[in-house]
């Protein structure tokens, strides 16, 4: 009798046992309209109107020895440094939350709002819309730092579980033509379907929060769109959390830098997408998903790759470019030649967030092509790994070597949307890598014991 007792107070235990805390919020980031969306340089005018209400949640994690990490996620185009930096900064002050302790996800909404000074080169704001967008950034900087200390505040034992599912809509779309490579379907190219899925649930087993990933622009809806709407990221969170009503539902962006859905054009396409993304999400539920266990660690460092090198003498010509884009963007390289700082490097981010020997997530910043995931998966086999791209900093596309070799929109022309000089040298992979190979082993990877703490 007295085993059975205590058997049972074991059975008891086991199931209400918590091996973190947790804390879930949302906060509503859709931009007053009319708004300038960001994405595409051929829009001409603000939105006037929302289709779909845009999101920034956040998780906080806490193990048992007080280590804790954020994720936030966005419905946004990309965060640039000024936001990211200013948060984390925030939040260090207030919270002594370690740099790499936060990581900051955008969807890559192309239907979403600017986010200054992000991509700037692809308007020209008038003074008042230059306001407007400037307010809209600041006021995002407050409601990061809030959404990320609002699910610091209401941390609640929890269980993490990891799976994975697959979703098919995403092709690769570095489409080789006789002139080089543009953006359109390329069959044969690389693509990553799946889709990683973090059950957060509470002691009793009750779903709290689910974080989900896909390698894919938020560009189902075209250029000719004009509403405000989160894409099918968007419609997948909104699924996810009709099925589970007070759950809370995160996408995070992982490396679609080359990546497009397909077909793409229509509404009825980004809610299609979200239904086969909440489906898939839906599978991974149901199915068996395995512990994710403290230690937390976390690891982060800014790294310098290089631009190609160029002249003064480049920009000067190129303000007299055909291409009113090309011309806002040799203006500004000539002021910070003006200034004497040409720019010459990226100060590109990279962070390893590490649960036990369980799960890591690869947090780098920027819109990294898929290579950089299956590559990472590659060098770290015994690694249960999510890399994800569009974290902490968006501030151009980050090409393999492959694809800086083959050209095109990518590691080229879209440099100049953003505001950087030119493709990178060829080193840009093996020193990304470099870096990855550094937080992962701060992280533990590499060593026979996980350890706890946070690495700086
Ligand atoms: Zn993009």
């Amino acid at each position: 009798m007295k085993t059975l007792v205590l058997l049972s107070l074991v059975a008891v235990t086991a199931a209400n046992a918590a091996d973190f805390k947790i804390g879930v919020a949302r906060v509503n980031i859709t931009p007053p309209t009319p708004f300038w969306l960001s994405g595409y340089a051929a829009r001409t005018n603000p939105a006037p109107t929302v289709r779909t209400e845009l999101w920034a949640k956040a998780l906080a994690i806490q193990d048992p020895a007080g280590t804790r990490a954020v994720i936030v996620t966005t419905d946004l185009i990309g965060l640039p440094a000024e936001v990211s930096d200013a948060v984390a900064e925030r939040l260090k002050r207030e919270e002594n939350l370690p740099r790499a302790a936060l990581v900051l996800n955008s969807s890559h909404t192309h239907s979403g709002p600017a986010i200054w000074p992000n991509l700037r080169v692809m308007f020209d704001f008038t003074p008042d819309e230059a306001q407007r967008v400037k307010r809209y950034a600041r006021k995002l900087t407050d409601d990061l730092a809030s959404v990320a200390r609002q699910a610091l505040d209401g941390l609640q034992p929890a269980n993490l579980a990891f799976g994975r599912g697959t979703a098919g809509f995403a092709i690769n779309r570095r489409q080789p033509v006789p002139t080089g490579v543009r953006i359109g379907v390329n069959t044969n190219g690389p693509v990553d379907h799946s889709v990683p899925v973090l059950r957060v649930s509470a002691p009793d087993g009750t779903l709290r929060a689910v974080l989900f990933a896909y390698s894919c622009h938020n560009t189902t809806l075209g250029g000719d769109f004009y509403q405000v709407d989160g894409d099918y990221a968007g419609a997948a969170q909104r699924e996810v959390e009709k099925d589970h009503p007070g759950v809370t539902a995160l996408f995070m962006m992982l490396c679609g830098g080359d990546q497009n859905p397909n077909p793409r054009g229509k509404v009825e396409h980004v809610e299609q997408y979200g239904r086969e993304l909440a489906s898939a999400v839906e599978q991974v539920l149901k199915g068996n998903l395995a512990p994710v266990r403290p230690p937390l660690r976390a690891a982060h460092q800014v790294i310098p790759p290089d631009f190609a090198p160029h002249t003064r003498e480049q920009f000067e010509t190129e303000l007299k470019d055909a291409s009113v884009f090309k011309q806002r963007r040799a203006r500004l390289m000539l002021e910070a030649y003006d200034r004497g700082q040409p720019i010459r490097q990226l100060a590109y981010p990279v962070q390893a967030v590490r649960f036990n020997q369980d799960l890591t997530l690869l947090a780098l910043g920027g819109e990294v092509v898929v290579d950089y995931s299956i590559r990472a998966r590659r060098d770290f086999p015994g690694e249960n790994l999510v890399v994800a791209g569009y974290c902490n900093d968006v501030a151009c596309y980050i090409p393999s070597l492959r694809v800086l070799r083959e050209g095109g929109y990518e590691p080229v022309d879209s440099m100049i949307y953003y505001a950087q000089p030119g493709p990178f040298t060829e080193d840009v992979e093996s020193r990304i890598f470099d870096a990855i190979r550094t937080v992962m082993s701060q992280v533990g990877v590499g060593s026979s014991s996980p350890g706890g703490g946070a690495a700086k």
